[in-house]
C-alpha cells in the first residue's frame, strides 16, 4: 500500500544542494548557505559555538526570550559577553549599538534577534548591519521570525551568520532550519580551536564534507520527509512571489494592532510604536484585574484554531499573542482572533465594540496591500 510519507526513497546530495541553493535565493545570499538537520536552535547554538570562544567579546542584544539564551550560550563558550537588554515593548536602535560598541570597543562578535514571535518587536537590522560593519564585528542574526514576514537580506545588511527556519511566516515545517554563512565567518569558525567538529553541532563538518567536497555526497541521511516540506514551502512561496507572502503578513500585522485598538476593553499594543511591531506577531497587553492566559483560554474555548497564545513564562499574565504567521497571516484570522478576544472580554464585564474592531481590521488590512 504507498503512503505519503512512508517508503521514501533516500533524498540524493542534487536534490539537497537544489533546496539549499532554492533557499539561498530567497535570502538573495550569495554566501554558503547550509541546511540542518534540526529545529532552528540548532543552528543558533552550532553558529554560535563554532564562532565564539574566550577570546570573543560578544555585544549580546536582548529584546526578548531568544537573546537571553544566546547570552548564555556564549558565556557557555567562554566569550565575554556585553548585555545589551532593552524593554520588550520597544526595538533596539543602531544608536543604542553604535554606543554600546564605542563603550567596549574591543566586542568582535554581535548576536541579534531581528524579529521577536514571543513578544512582537522587529529590530532595524539594515540600520543596525551598517553600524557593525563599520565596527568590524560578526554579525549574528536569528531570522526565524522574521524571513517571510519582511525582507530578510544577509548580504545587503553585513550579516555574517543568518539563521531561518521555515516554521513561522514560511509555512513550513519544523523540523529543518539553514544558515547562511559568510567567508568572514568560516575563517572565524576555522580558526576557532573549540568549533564543534564531528558533532550534530558543526557547521565546520558540513563546509569540510558537504560544501567544499562539491556537494556530491551527504554526510548522513537527511530527513527527507522534512526536506521534501521544505522544499514545498519555498516552492509556494517562489510561486506567490516573496513580496506578496510579506505583504500578507504586514496586512495582517496592521489589521490586529488597528482592531485591538478599535475593540477596546482595556486591550492595547504591547508594543509602544508602530514601527517597531513585527509583521509576523501582534502582541498585546491585557488590563489590570485581566490575566492574559487566562483569557485566551476561553477565547481558544470558543474556537482552538485560532492563532492565540499567551506570552511565555512570566509574560503569560500580561501579554496575548495574536500568531498571524504563515496560513493565519489573513485579516479573517486577525478578525476572528479578535472576536473571540472580545466575548472574553466581555464575559468579564469589559466594555468592547465588536463592530468597530472589524471595521478598524478591515481598513487597515487594505491600507496595507
Ligand atoms: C520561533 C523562533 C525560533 C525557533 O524556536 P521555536 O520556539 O522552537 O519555534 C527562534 N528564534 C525566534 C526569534 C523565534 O521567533
Amino acid at each position: 500500500m504507498t503512503h505519503p510519507f512512508l517508503d521514501l526513497p533516500p533524498l540524493t546530495a542534487a536534490r539537497f544542494a537544489a533546496v539549499e541553493d532554492r533557499v539561498a535565493r530567497l535570502l538573495g545570499t550569495r554566501q554558503d548557505v547550509v541546511i540542518m538537520q534540526g529545529e532552528a536552535l540548532l543552528p543558533l547554538e552550532g553558529a554560535i559555538r563554532g564562532t565564539a570562544g574566550p577570546g570573543t567579546t560578544a555585544l549580546n542584544v536582548i529584546t526578548g526570550p531568544y537573546g537571553q539564551t544566546f547570552g548564555n550560550w556564549l558565556r557557555d563558550c567562554g566569550a565575554t559577553v556585553v548585555d545589551l537588554a532593552v524593554p520588550f515593548h520597544t526595538a533596539v536602535t543602531a544608536d543604542g549599538i553604535r554606543a554600546a560598541l564605542a563603550a567596549h570597543p574591543e566586542i568582535d562578535f554581535v548576536s541579534l534577534v531581528h524579529a521577536e514571535a514571543a513578544t512582537g518587536n522587529t529590530n532595524p537590522v539594515a540600520e543596525i548591519g551598517e553600524v557593525v560593519r563599520a565596527h568590524g564585528a560578526l554579525f549574528y542574526l536569528d531570522a526565524v521570525a522574521s524571513v517571510g514576514a519582511e525582507p530578510v537580506l544577509p548580504d545587503a545588511w553585513g550579516v555574517d551568520l543568518c539563521v531561518i527556519g521555515a516554521q513561522k511566516a514560511m509555512g513550513g515545517p519544523a523540523g529543518v532550519s539553514a544558515v547562511s554563512v559568510s567567508e568572514r565567518a568560516w575563517t572565524r569558525m576555522a580558526a576557532n580551536p573549540r568549533a564543534p567538529r564531528r558533532s550534530y553541532l558543526s557547521l565546520l563538518d558540513w563546509k569540510e564534507r558537504w560544501i567544499d567536497t562539491g556537494r556530491t555526497a551527504l554526510p548522513h541521511a537527511p530527513a527527507q520527509l522534512e526536506m521534501l516540506a521544505l522544499e514545498a514551502c519555498v516552492e509556494r512561496i517562489e510561486s506567490v512571489g516573496l513580496d506578496a507572502v510579506t505583504a500578507r503578513h504586514r496586512s495582517a500585522a496592521l489589521a490586529a494592532r488597528a482592531g485591538a485598538l478599535a475593540l477596546g476593553g482595556g486591550l492595547e499594543p504591547y508594543v509602544h510604536e508602530a514601527a517597531d511591531a513585527a509583521p509576523v506577531a501582534t502582541t498585546l497587553r491585557v488590563p489590570p484585574g485581566v490575566v492574559a492566559s487566562e483569557l485566551v483560554d476561553r477565547a481558544l474555548a470558543s474556537d482552538p484554531a485560532l492563532p492565540l497564545a499567551a506570552g511565555g513564562g512570566a509574560l503569560a499574565k500580561e501579554m496575548i499573542r495574536v500568531n498571524h504567521y504563515g496560513a493565519d497571516a489573513t485579516v479573517e484570522a486577525v478578525r476572528g482572533s479578535l472576536a473571540a478576544l472580545g466575548a472574553a472580554l466581555s464575559a468579564q464585564g469589559l466594555t468592547v465594540d465588536l463592530a468597530a474592531a472589524h471595521r478598524a481590521a478591515g481598513s487597515a488590512d487594505s491600507a496595507g496591500r
